[in-house]
């Protein structure tokens, strides 16, 4: 509620939805869970507050993927259950965003003509302005291609009270062939790294004792910014700025591309007391031939030697990986050498999907390689059963260790107990007598489960 105030504040906005409900609903990514923060924000400073059902709300923002599987089924199977929600209220108003929004344009409302706003990926700050539109003139959409600078000023309204996104960069200029944020979220622009010290002084100004840095590619950073007439690399230095920020406890950052990882970031996770011991190595496939088909830029061993040079460097970082299991033409051979890297680098977890195709993407046109069904869902589960054996054994490292945990939440299940991270990232519980969310401890790894750590405190 005080950080609302103050954002009214900030932009000098007369609010106009004063009484109104808003409920937002949203698919995919952190990129979109943070896009839907400044939804949020945005909405409140037109005076309205958060419904705690969708039943409740006036004005229903759907924040839409591409990625997740089946991800258009979902989005207009849930266009048509929220006709319904429309129809049963007055004046209640239905708004579609995100990369879907985006990728399709007037489609949405061809499909779903009960939509009142299309807003794309590039132009969320108008939402409020698209909206007294559509109830000026009725249905509108706004998708914009390209835009040439990050929007920064627009206002958040964020899930957790501890821990906060911060946009560094969007948009991706590589073109793996199974991803569509290229053609939706259009090329990389690097935020000016003074507005982003500066977002991070006001976001640990209002409590935040953890920032997580965010965008497609971000150790490609700062690429397109002219620093001394010339562009370079600049990640690393942004994370010695933003280490230098006092109050500040935790940086971390998603998601960065293998080929892009230099020394210098290496080092300067290793170094910077306050940027967390944990990397995000998103490999996809272990395969030189599908890397290749994937587009991703780097091979087999290129991968390993990335792999090697950041082990080099912090023996003990945690390590987590991203995989897609039967990407088109992926043999049996393919799907071993996937696992012989997930065995030879023990990732400390694995985000992993089944490849489902998406129209926009290049690899939706590889139809005639598509591996059928039952043998994606066979080798997915065999990675899971390897992974989770791995993930429990690199969970166990820690018994018997002292770590700093960051208290973020109660737990769901148990009412006695409350959960947080240490700073390497894993999931750690603690009982909730003398300690609170927020705190900052000093704790005793006591046990592990396989997937989560028992803490007490020291
Ligand atoms: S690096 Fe590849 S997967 Fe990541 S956003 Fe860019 S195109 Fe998509």
């Amino acid at each position: 509620m005080e950080q609302t105030v103050v954002i009214k504040q900030k932009m000098n906005f007369t609010p106009s939805r004063e009484g109104k409900k808003y409920f937002v609903k949203t698919f995919g990514c952190q990129m979109n869970e943070h896009d839907s923060e400044k939804i949020a924000g945005m909405f409140e400073l037109d005076g309205m507050t958060k419904a705690t059902i969708e039943d409740s709300a006036d004005i229903m923002f759907i924040n839409t993927c591409t990625i997740r599987e089946n991800a258009d089924d979902r989005l207009y199977g849930t266009l048509g259950q929220l006709k319904k929600w429309k129809d049963e209220g007055i004046d209640r108003k239905l708004l579609v965003g995100g990369c879907a929004a985006q990728k399709d344009k007037e489609l949405v409302r061809e499909r779903a003509p009960w939509v009142d706003v299309v807003i794309g990926t590039h132009n969320l700050t108008n939402i409020i302005n698209l909206l007294n539109q559509s109830e000026d003139w009725g249905p509108i959409t706004e998708i914009i291609d390209e835009i040439e600078d990050l929007p920064t000023d627009a206002p958040s309204i964020r899930e957790s009270e501890h821990s906060a996104w911060l946009t560094i960069q969007i948009g991706c200029n590589n073109s793996c062939t199974f991803c569509i944020v290229p053609s939706v979220r259009g090329p990389e622009i690097s935020r000016r790294p003074s507005d982003i010290i500066n977002e991070a002084q006001e976001l640990v100004g209002s409590g935040i004792k953890e920032i997580t840095l965010l965008g497609q590619n971000v150790n490609s950073y700062g690429r397109d910014l002219k620093i001394d007439n010339k562009s370079r690399p600049y990640f690393a230095q942004l994370l010695h700025k933003l280490n230098e920020i006092d109050g500040l406890e935790r940086i971390r950052f998603t998601s960065p591309h293998p080929k892009d990882f230099k020394e210098e970031t290496i080092n300067a996770v290793k170094s910077l007391s306050k940027v967390c011991n944990q990397i995000h190595v998103p490999l996809q496939s272990g395969s030189s031939d599908i890397l290749s088909k994937m587009h991703r830029g780097y091979n087999k061993e290129k991968f390993i030697q990335k792999v090697d040079m950041i082990r080099g460097i912090i023996p003990d970082v945690s390590l987590t990986t991203d995989i897609i299991v039967g990407f088109p033409g992926e043999t049996e051979e393919d799907f071993q050498d996937t696992m012989d890297i997930v065995k030879y680098v023990e990732f400390d977890s694995v985000y992993m999907f089944q490849f489902s195709p998406r129209p926009g993407t290049k690899a939706y046109d590889m139809e005639d390689e598509f591996v059928e069904q039952d043998i994606i869902k066979k080798r997915f589960q065999h990675l899971k059963d390897v992974q989770t054996d791995i993930s429990e054994k690199r969970l166990k490292r820690f018994v018997g260790t002292e770590q700093v945990l960051l208290i973020e939440k109660p737990s769901k299940k148990n009412n006695q107990v409350l959960t947080g991270k240490i700073d390497s990232g894993q999931i750690t519980h603690i009982d909730k007598k003398n300690v609170s969310t927020g705190d900052v401890v000093e704790v005793k790894i006591i046990d592990s489960t396989p997937f989560y750590l028992k803490a007490e405190l020291i």
